[in-house]
């Protein structure tokens, strides 16, 4: 918890900032209401959740139930972690599927290879076997760069020459991931933006070919966004999510933004569980999402 406020805050959270110094004589009143809205407007909780906490706040305030500014952040804290009721879900490897198959998408820049080597070491470390399969071969850096990782951890990756249908690669991977006993494979894709509809007929492509192998294959579909890209990273969520049937998200650098919000706006929109989130660029920087952290570390 300690780690994870410092990376989010570095300095005094956003949500909480001076709101001792509106509340003259400690009073919960509108200013006061006003001002918690436009900051959870600010960090991306979206236009909707916001008013929906909000409207919640403004009932108990009328009650006369909120008489100070403990009470206030209490109920806050409460109504913050109802939204992310839904985004709580753990990913659970079931071991007797070999391979357990996560199909890994999000557009590029996002984080998907190096949210590919953490969960490897995370789960080698785990004393699964892992395999990594290298989807993106329009970009021969992203194979290379798959590779590093690979080696790192000491896990084997499947690539092929660049200009290789992405399907075709996927579907190597999970026969060499059968046939090698592996327990998990992580599949890296494409994700340029500019070409949208092209890029997401791939992914249908590819998903449908692992299930070719394996009928439930991928067993999760893990979308990784950027949580700085805001309302944007919310319109890849529903995009990615129409075209492929997302099963969980990874949020990545946390560390670099104060906006932490677009998790309230994923859980309470899209009702997708939050898996992971990553909070820098090395394997460490990487943890299990768990909400009550999370918001202790916003109302710290
Ligand atoms: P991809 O194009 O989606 O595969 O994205 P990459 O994995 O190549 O990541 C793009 C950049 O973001 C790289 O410089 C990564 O080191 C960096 N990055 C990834 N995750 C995080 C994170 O959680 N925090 C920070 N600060 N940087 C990250």
């Amino acid at each position: 918890l300690q780690r994870l406020r410092a990376k989010l805050n570095r300095g005094d959270s956003w949500l909480t900032y001076d709101l001792a110094n509106l509340i003259p004589g400690g009073k919960i009143d509108e200013n006061v209401l006003d001002e918690l809205e436009t900051r959870l407007i600010t960090a991306d909780v979206g236009v909707e959740t916001t008013e929906r906490i909000l409207s919640g706040l403004r009932k108990q305030v009328a009650r006369k139930e909120l008489g100070n500014l403990d009470a206030l952040l209490q109920a806050l804290r409460t109504s913050l972690l109802s939204v992310l009721k839904p985004a709580s879900v753990t990913l659970t490897i079931d071991r007797s599927i070999t391979p357990f198959a996560i199909l890994v998408v999000g557009v590029n820049g996002a984080g998907k290879t190096t949210t590919i080597g953490k969960l490897a070491r995370r789960m080698k470390d785990h004393g699964l076997k892992v395999m990594l399969s290298a989807g993106d071969t329009f970009r021969a850096a992203a194979v290379e760069q798959l590779q590093v990782w690979g080696d790192r951890n000491g896990v084997p990756v499947i690539a092929q020459s660049a200009g290789t249908d992405p399907a075709a690669v996927a579907f190597d991977a999970m026969q060499a991931a059968k046939a090698r006993g592996i327990d998990v494979l992580l599949a890296d894709t494409a994700g340029r933006l500019h070409t949208q509809s092209n890029l997401m007929e791939e992914l249908k492509k590819v998903k449908r070919v692992m299930g070719r192998v394996d009928g439930l294959a991928p067993h999760e579909v893990l979308l990784v966004l950027d949580a700085s890209q805001g309302q944007n990273a919310l319109q890849q969520a529903r995009l990615f999510n129409e075209a492929l049937g997302v099963t969980g998200v990874v949020l990545t650098k946390l560390d670099g933004t104060a906006k932490g919000g677009i998790v309230f706006a994923l859980a309470s929109e899209l009702k997708l569980p939050i898996r992971f989130i990553g909070t820098g660029e090395s394997a460490e920087d990487f943890d299990e999402f768990e909400p009550e952290a999370f918001v202790d570390a916003l109302l710290k």
